[in-house]
Formats: C-alpha cells, structure tokens, sequence
C-alpha cells in the first residue's frame, strides 16, 4: 500500500488546481483520471468573463478571484514554460434598444471599474460584427486554453506526484477515523477529495448537495476567412481557440445529460453567429458537448463533509471554473493541510 496525503479523484480544472496547490504545499499526493476525451473541462473555451447575463452583473468577489487566477496561471506557465493564459479585448454588443438603455441607466458604473468604454454601432473595432444597437470594450479579460492547461498539468502531476489512469469506484472506498483507503488502488491517504465534476452527483455521499448540471454544445470553426484576437459576445460568444480556430458557443440544457452533440443546438448556434457575422459561412471543424458541473443556487461547494472528515468536495464551478477553480483550491488545499477555515463566503457541504 502507498500512503499520501491527499487523494484526488478527477482532473478536469478543480482536481487539476486543487493537485498542484497541494503540491505547492509540500503535500504528496495521488491523482486518479480516467483521461475522457470529452469533459466539461476539455471542451471548455476558458473564458474568465467578468460581466454575465442580459443584466449585465458583475460577480461580487470578480476581482478577487481574477486576481488569484492570473497569479496561479502566470505561476503554472513558469514551471511549464507554455503560455496558458491570453489577455483578450470583450467585445460585447448589446441585442436590442431596450438592453441598452438598461445598460446606460444601471450598469455605466462597471465601465471604469472594468477599465471598459462604450461602442457606438460604427466603432471600427467592430469589423464584421454586426451591433446595430452598439455595445462595450472590456479590456484584459481572461482566456485559459484549458486543454493544453489540463495536459500540461498532467504532465507536472505525474513528474512531482503521482498520476493514475483509471476511474475510482466510490463504492469500494473504505473510511477509519484517521485515514481513506481506496482497496483497488492500493493507496491509503489523510483526506480523499471528489472532484469528478457532474458525475459526482451520481455518489450517494454527494447526492444531497443540490446538484443541477447543464449539458452545453460547442463549435470549433476554420478561421481561414475571418479572424479575431478578441471575444465577441453578442447572443453567442465567439472565442478563439488557440491553434484551431475559433470556438462559438453554447447553450444549456437540463434533460439530456450526455455528451452527444445535437443537430438542432449546431443549427441554433450557427444561427445566431450568422446574425452576429452576417457575411460570414465558415465551415464547422469539431462540434462537442459535455456536462457542466452546476448546483440549484449556482454557488460551488468546497470543504470537508461533516459525515465524514476524510472526504471532502470541490464542485460546483458551473460556468466558470477557469475563474473560481485556482482561488478555491487555495482555500481547501489550506484547509487539509494546514487546517486554514475556509474564507466565510464559500459554501461548504451539508449532512
Ligand atoms: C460547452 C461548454 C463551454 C464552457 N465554457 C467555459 C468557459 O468559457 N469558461 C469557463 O470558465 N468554463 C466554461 N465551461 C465550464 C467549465 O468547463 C467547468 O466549470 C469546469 O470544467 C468544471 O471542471 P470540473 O473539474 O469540476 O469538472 P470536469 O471537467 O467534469 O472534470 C471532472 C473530471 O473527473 C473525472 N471523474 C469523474 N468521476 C471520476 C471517478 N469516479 N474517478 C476518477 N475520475 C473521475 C472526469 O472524467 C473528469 O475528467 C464550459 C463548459 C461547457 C460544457
């Protein structure tokens, strides 16, 4: 039997933050994954968008996780020596007269907060993107090329601890009072840590946690006819995809959890981006879809569960685990090793 620390189990971008704030830590640990092709995190564009919805809103606690973001990125492309995190202009054009007038009487105050500015509908930075109604620049705003993240990481985990290919069956896991062993894997540890993303919700310890995952669909597109360096986000968002285009997307979608791409959301996306681009017809490279690890109240979950003290959680990343994953992962990696309480505002799980 090995003994480490800390078990992971699951490396999309929450395992794979959370293994390597461990290992900053000192803390030896093991990874378990079973390399999917098609995962939430792999399919993700990695966009880090500060402002969400027709509203507009702007996270509370925004500059506080970008901040520890870009510091943990920034860290990781030192010890890789590949540039993960891109620096994008956010183009975002607003989809009616009404929104916009919402915008200009409620929202101006993100504009100087976000170092933004507002774009009338002849801005030349519009290009070919059609905004009628006009809409806002937000500088610097965050792009991780998560898939390359994700490999490269690996990569590091393997080297600096240890990495298994394989998938952990929650049923066979065995709890004392001072340790976790996991019988298959022969491996004994202080903490195990779930961090299987939307399948996490299918574990009876976690079924209680108010799971509420979204299947989304995305495009990559050829860029041979039009290319940009920025994100535009106008009904759809357009991103690109470093070294394969351009990635468009996406949709939610509560019942048909799996990872099967659909002809009806490829129709409505390329419907939408023709909208955005009228006079642009490119031609579809990749369409995927994955399951989006999202809870009921939209807020992750991170900590130790009260039942059991050996097994902790962090889900729940939902829509931006680009953004949160780094930040939370400092949090729970100081809480199982070095006892830290976690910050008041996160959620932690409940019996
Ligand atoms: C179309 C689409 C676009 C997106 N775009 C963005 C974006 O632009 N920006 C952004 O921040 N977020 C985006 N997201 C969301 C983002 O992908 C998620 O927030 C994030 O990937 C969740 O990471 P995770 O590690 O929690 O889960 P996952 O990525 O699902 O990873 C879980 C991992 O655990 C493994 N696993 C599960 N069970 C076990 C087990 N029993 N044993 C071993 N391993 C296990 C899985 O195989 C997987 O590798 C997007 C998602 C989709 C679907």
């Amino acid at each position: 039997m090995r003994n480490v620390d800390v078990i992971v189990v699951g490396q999309g971008l929450a395992g794979t933050c959370l293994a390597l704030e461990l290992i900053r830590l000192s803390a030896s640990v093991l990874v378990i994954d079973p390399a999917e092709p098609m995962t939430s995190s792999r399919i993700a564009a990695g966009l880090m968008t500060p402002v969400t919805g027709k509203r507009h809103v702007l996270a509370p606690d925004y500059f506080e996780w970008y901040a520890a973001a870009q510091q943990f990125y920034r860290e990781f492309e030192k010890l890789a020596s590949r540039q993960v995190l891109f620096l994008r202009d956010s183009l975002r054009a607003f989809q009616s007269p009404q929104e916009r007038l919402e915008f200009e009487q409620n929202r101006m105050d993100l504009l100087p907060q976000l170092q933004g500015r507002l774009l009338e509908e002849t801005d030349p930075l519009w290009g070919r993107v059609s905004a009628p109604y006009g809409g806002y620049l937000l500088p610097n705003v965050g792009q991780l090329d998560v898939a390359q993240f994700l490999d490269l990481a690996a990569d590091l985990i393997a080297r600096k601890a240890i990495r298994l290919v394989g998938q952990v069956d929650w049923s066979e896991v065995q709890f004392s009072e001072r340790e976790v062993i996991l019988p298959l894997e022969e491996v004994t540890a202080r903490y195990v840590v779930a961090c299987g993303g939307a399948s996490d919700r299918l574990v009876p310890w976690f079924s209680h946690l108010g799971f509420l995952p979204a299947k989304g669909e995305i495009l990559t597109l050829d860029n041979a006819d039009w290319e940009t360096e920025s994100v535009i986000h106008g009904g759809i968002w357009i991103a690109p995809a470093p070294g394969r285009g351009l990635s468009v997307g996406s949709n939610y979608e509560w019942q048909q959890l799996d990872t099967i791409p659909t002809e009806a959301v490829r129709e409505s996306i390329l419907e939408r981006m023709s909208r955005l681009i009228p006079d642009w017809n490119p031609q579809v490279l990749e369409h995927r879809a994955a399951v989006r690890p999202a809870m009921k109240d939209q807020r992750p979950v991170v900590g130790i569960l009260p039942a059991q003290p050996r097994l902790a959680i962090l889900n729940g990343l939902g829509s931006r685990g680009s953004l949160l994953a780094p930040w939370l992962s400092a949090q729970l990696a100081g809480l199982l090793i070095h006892a830290e309480p976690l910050d008041p505002r996160i959620k932690t799980p409940v019996s």
